[in-house]
């Protein structure tokens, strides 16, 4: 699996222990430690799933709309869509990151 050196841009092979145009050290152009790695991937899950449950909630909004009243329909409609919309982007952010870091591996 090649990588990119983060100083020299290159793609490297993960396992050469240093970059074989500039001499960097591998370790550096692993990017990521596992730890972050995970973190980011795990944090990226919980931003996805919340994106998830805004956008399954607004699927059903006849319990906010009998508290609101009839003759608020078409404003909370509104407010549903723009909702959605958030829940979208939400989950889009969630697997985006979720993606990044999971592409950042170590290969061992
Ligand atoms: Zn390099």
């Amino acid at each position: 699996m090649l990588i990119q050196c983060q100083e020299c841009g290159r793609k490297i092979s993960d396992q050469a222990k240093f970059c074989p145009h500039c001499g960097a050290g591998v370790s550096i152009a692993r990017g990521f430690s596992e730890t972050k790695r995970m973190a980011g991937i795990i944090v990226g899950v919980i931003i996805g799933i919340t994106g998830l449950v805004i956008f399954i909630h607004t699927l059903d909004p006849t319990p906010i709309s009998t508290f609101a009243g009839i003759q608020y329909q078409k404003e909370l409609s509104d407010k549903i869509n723009q909702l959605q919309i958030f829940a979208v982007l939400i989950f889009c952010v969630g697997i985006a990151m979720t993606v990044y870091f999971n592409r950042s591996n170590i290969k061992k």
